[in-house]
């Protein structure tokens, strides 16, 4: 399973919609400081729920938003919505009809051979709202983390290593370091589960 598009609509810096097609061995983008790459990472982390709003360099779900403003010190009012989708083929079957069905609580689902993954945040006057989609039904973020799960997707995993997480690695001690190989290699799973069952 790969992602091969995602679409950003009134996140963070894209007060346009656009769309950023991405291949399946290797996509490099490219840009100067400040023009929006890392954001396409928060996007994606946003839309998949893999990260709190720090890790996608937010203090709140509404700061996700595209604000004209920005940068300066004048308030612009701009949209009060933003939007990512995650397109994912799934034509490898990595995932099968049956275990989108069940994360979507709907027969409805489509082509299965491609899964979209939509989160909007919404604000209004006193309050702000967050929706998430599967193959454009209305899901929550567990549905959504389930599925990811399924797929070897998680929040705890290296699947998307952030600008630092390298340095970072060669900083850790030779044992913070094998906690990570046993989380690639599965077993630190089976660890939380041994330590669970030893409190009870
Ligand atoms: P670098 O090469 O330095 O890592 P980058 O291409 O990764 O840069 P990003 O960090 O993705 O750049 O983008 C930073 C830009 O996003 C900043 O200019 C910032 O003003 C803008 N930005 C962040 N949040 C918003 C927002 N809510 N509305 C408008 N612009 C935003
Ligand atoms: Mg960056």
């Amino acid at each position: 399973m790969h992602i091969t598009e995602v679409v950003l609509d009134g996140f963070k810096s894209f007060g346009r919609t656009t769309r950023i097609p991405l291949y399946e061995d290797f996509t490099v983008i490219a840009g100067p400081n400040g023009s929006g790459k890392s954001n396409i990472i928060d996007g994606v982390l946003f839309a998949l729920g893999l990260a709190r709003t720090r890790g996608i360099r937010a203090e709140k779900l509404t700061d996700l938003i595209y604000n004209p403003g920005h940068d300066g010190d004048e308030d612009v009012s701009g949209p009060n919505e933003a939007a990512v989708t995650v397109v994912l083929s799934n034509e490898d079957g990595t995932l099968d009809r049956a275990q989108v069905v069940a994360a979507a609580g709907s027969e409805n689902v489509g082509d299965v051979s491609e899964i979209t993954i939509k989160r909007r945040v919404k604000r209004t006057e006193e309050n702000y709202y967050s929706y998430y989609y599967l193959n454009g039904r209305s899901v929550n973020l567990s549905d959504i983390q389930d599925l990811l799960a399924a797929a070897g997707v998680t929040p705890e995993g290296y699947n998307v290593v952030m600008q630092g997480d390298v340095t970072e690695i060669i900083n850790m001690t030779a044992y913070q370091r094998r906690g990570i190989i046993d989380e690639i290699a599965g077993v630190a799973e089976f660890d939380a589960k041994k330590e669970a069952a030893r409190e009870e």
